[in-house]
């Protein structure tokens, strides 16, 4: 008998117990009975588990008990606050050194911490800046004085500015705080979504003048690739535009240069680190586009797959739903590659909404329409019974980021985040961090944490671990061949880590 159906008859049987009516004090067995069949439906609740890896899990239960019952919960905190504590945590020092597969929603606006942002790129040669008249900031390599822009009238020498400025670690500090959303005192800081949001804008495009110049660019992919390496990720697919990138003589390059960097970068990568498989890209457009404009991206998309097969995974809209147009809106633009008999993967971010019944709210049940092969975020799912229904029926994973989702405060504890029920019910998830540098999350290891510890609470245990970290490899886009060579390197390192830890 094949498990799903030992499952199904296991749950009939308890079904009909529970449809008993029960006189006194019900029975202890049947109770454990259903207990443990209801455990059986949660994210890895099918999962074997070995006499070593039985001895972690019990090993994690004491150590998350304990961290349940200290006066700070970090899952209940805002992140910015709970980061020290999480970083004390020893289920979180356990995670972070399980292999967590792949990493499957980072941006690439944002996939590098904004220390070596500030520390290392604004230290270089002929990098200018320029404060805007909205507390804002640009970078620009030149090799000469930048001329004057509509929004920034006078650049500054980034190299003379510090040397005149007495303290530069506090200078710097202050840079990092325009490329990063991070603060001492969010509730205050972040009274809600709108003002969170215009700093993530703001943020995005003050590092955007640094991340586009060409040389930098390349060191950025590699230092990128290495963040996700050291907390022991295998393979990545990021979501970027291809932004045109700069030379210091103003010479531009388009968007086949940037993804042949992003090829090469990848490529020296991975002979640098053989147990690192390899990144693929999500072409995105953004949504304040118009239909035309996202047309051209879908046509531009469909070559670039052709030409790069290896290295183009597909297609998203990006940007503040909320704020946005629906993915409805740009029907005519998402109806390309069928009508022209090719074949270009969705990965529509949907839902990451809390406007229950509004125009945005139905972007999850058109990105199913549209057949997306996964969904960003989904944070809408839970009230949507049929667009839950068709992504468990058709295996189209939820990209589940916790800390996204509490930082940009669609949810504030987040035992309350609606993957509480998705995770009990093992929906298909992944786990992923969405923008690293801007929620100060280098890795998956912060999310992952949430999710274990916040969202799974008790009763996630090392099964849950270990299926989410083979999600991220089933529902990835690499072809069988390299997802069978990717789960067996995956393989290989979590035995290991049992047995260090076990
Ligand atoms: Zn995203």
């Amino acid at each position: 008998m094949f498990v799903w159906q030992r499952w199904a008859v296991a749950s009939c049987v308890t079904l009909l117990w529970l449809g008993r009516v029960s006189f006194g004090v019900p029975d202890p067995a049947r109770r454990e009975q259903l207990l443990r069949d209801e455990a059986s439906r949660q994210t890895g609740g099918k999962m074997s588990l070995s006499i070593a890896e039985q001895k972690l899990n019990s090993h994690l239960h004491k150590l998350k008990l304990q961290e349940m019952s200290a006066t700070k919960f970090p899952p209940a905190m805002h992140f910015f606050s709970a980061k020290p504590l999480i970083q004390n945590s020893p289920v979180y020092k356990l995670i972070q050194k399980m292999p967590k597969g792949a990493a499957l929603h980072i941006h690439s606006t944002s996939m590098v911490s904004v220390e070596w942002l500030v520390k290392n790129v604004t230290y270089r040669p002929h990098c200018y800046i320029c404060f805007t008249w909205d507390n804002s900031v640009r970078f620009l390599f030149s090799d000469k004085q930048p001329f004057p822009r509509w929004d920034c009238l006078y650049w500054q020498l980034l190299e003379a500015l510090r040397a005149r400025i007495g303290d530069p670690t506090r200078f710097d500090d202050s840079l990092m705080q325009h490329l990063t959303l991070f603060t001492e005192d969010p509730e205050r800081e972040y009274p809600n979504q709108n003002v969170v949001w215009e700093k993530f804008e703001k943020a995005f495009i003050a590092a955007a003048g640094l991340i586009t110049h060409a040389p930098v660019l390349r060191d950025y992919i590699y230092k990128g690739l290495e963040e996700l390496y050291y907390d022991n990720i295998m393979y990545l697919e990021l979501r970027s535009g291809l932004s045109r990138t700069y030379e210091l003589d103003g010479t531009i390059h388009d968007k086949v240069w940037t993804l042949k960097v992003f090829q090469e970068v990848t490529q020296m990568f991975v002979q640098d680190h053989p147990d690192f498989l390899g990144a693929r890209i999500i072409i995105s457009a953004h949504r304040a586009l118009g239909v035309s404009e996202v047309k051209t991206v879908v046509k531009e998309a469909i070559q670039l797959q052709k030409d790069f097969p290896d290295v183009v995974a597909g297609f998203d809209i990006v940007g503040r739903e909320d704020d946005g147009r629906t993915l409805w809106f740009f029907r005519e633009a998402l109806s390309l590659p069928a009508q022209l008999g090719a074949t270009l993967p969705f990965f529509f971010h949907a839902g990451e909404t809390d406007d229950e019944g509004s125009d945005v709210d139905q972007n999850i049940l058109d990105a199913l329409l549209f057949n997306t092969s996964r969904i960003g975020h989904g944070y809408a799912i839970a009230h949507h019974p049929l667009a839950k229904e068709l992504s468990r029926k058709r295996n189209i994973a939820v990209e589940l980021c916790p800390i996204s989702n509490q930082v940009l405060k669609l949810v504030s504890d987040l035992r309350n985040h609606p993957a509480v029920v998705l995770m009990s019910e093992g929906h298909p998830l992944v786990i992923s961090s969405d923008d690293p540098s801007l929620f100060g999350t280098s890795g998956l290891s912060y999310d992952f944490y949430q999710a274990f510890v916040g969202i799974g609470g008790l009763k996630a245990n090392l099964g849950t671990l270990k299926e989410l970290a083979s999600n991220s490899i089933r529902y990835s886009s690499l072809p069988t061949n390299l997802k069978n060579k990717l789960h067996d390197m995956w393989l290989e390192k979590w035995d290991l880590f049992i047995a260090n830890n076990s």
